[in-house]
């Protein structure tokens, strides 16, 4: 299996297989191995090349299994749909991985949200709007973080989530590994990313 150069523990290469990746694609290759051993990330990529799991893959070898109660990793995206999406990559990846992980996005009540968060998460997905929300209502402890990734980062500066994206890295720790996706790399995702990534790795498939 052309995934096992990646060193992926036994679980999670089983949830490849049955996923049906035969082999990595090309933002995968390049990216795994760098995320891997540690380096900040600029991925400039588009949707249906393999990035969420580019990411997701790193991540799941990073926490492996749960752990205390609150997240590790936080993956933040633009819309509902995204998060929900991603969740559902990490749910197939994960599956035979002890790990908890859960989407969070506005638009519907907090309730479930915030059950979901006080029994444990070891990685967070969620827009930038509802985060802020949890993190202001004290549901959300930050101080275990040490992964983020912000995906499809151009359209959350189309969107106008600079203040939101700058309010929650004044929230998090500063010492943490950072990963950032990107369809294109206008002028304001280039400012965005010397703000957010420290000596980062570029890969652009
Ligand atoms: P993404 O670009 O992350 O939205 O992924 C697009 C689709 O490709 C998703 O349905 C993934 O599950 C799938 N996918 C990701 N990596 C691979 C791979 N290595 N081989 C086949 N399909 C993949």
């Amino acid at each position: 299996n052309p995934f096992e150069q990646f060193k992926l523990n036994r679980q999670i290469l089983s949830a490849v297989e049955d996923a049906g990746y035969d082999a990595p694609t090309e933002i995968q290759s390049k990216a795994i191995p760098l995320v891997s051993s540690g380096h900040d990330l600029l991925g400039i990529a588009q949707t249906g090349t393999g990035k969420t799991a580019a990411f997701v893959l790193p991540i799941l070898m990073k926490i492996k299994y749960a752990d205390g109660d609150s997240p590790r990793a936080l993956i933040l995206a633009p819309t509902r749909e995204l998060v929900m999406q991603i969740d559902d990559n990490i749910t197939l990846l994960a599956k035979n991985l002890d790990v908890r992980h859960t989407a969070i996005y506005g638009g519907i009540g907090a309730k479930t949200q915030i059950e979901k968060l006080r029994e444990g998460v070891d990685i967070l997905v969620s827009t930038p709007g509802r985060f802020l929300d949890l993190y202001g209502r004290g549901e959300l402890v930050t101080k275990r973080l040490n992964t983020m990734v912000l995906d499809e980062a151009d359209k959350m500066m189309d969107m106008g989530f600079m203040p939101q994206i700058r309010r929650i890295l004044e929230v998090i720790p500063v010492k943490r590994q950072n990963l950032l996706f990107s369809a294109t790399f206008p002028p304001r995702v280039e400012e965005l990313t010397q703000e957010f990534l420290e000596f980062p790795e570029k890969v652009e498939v």
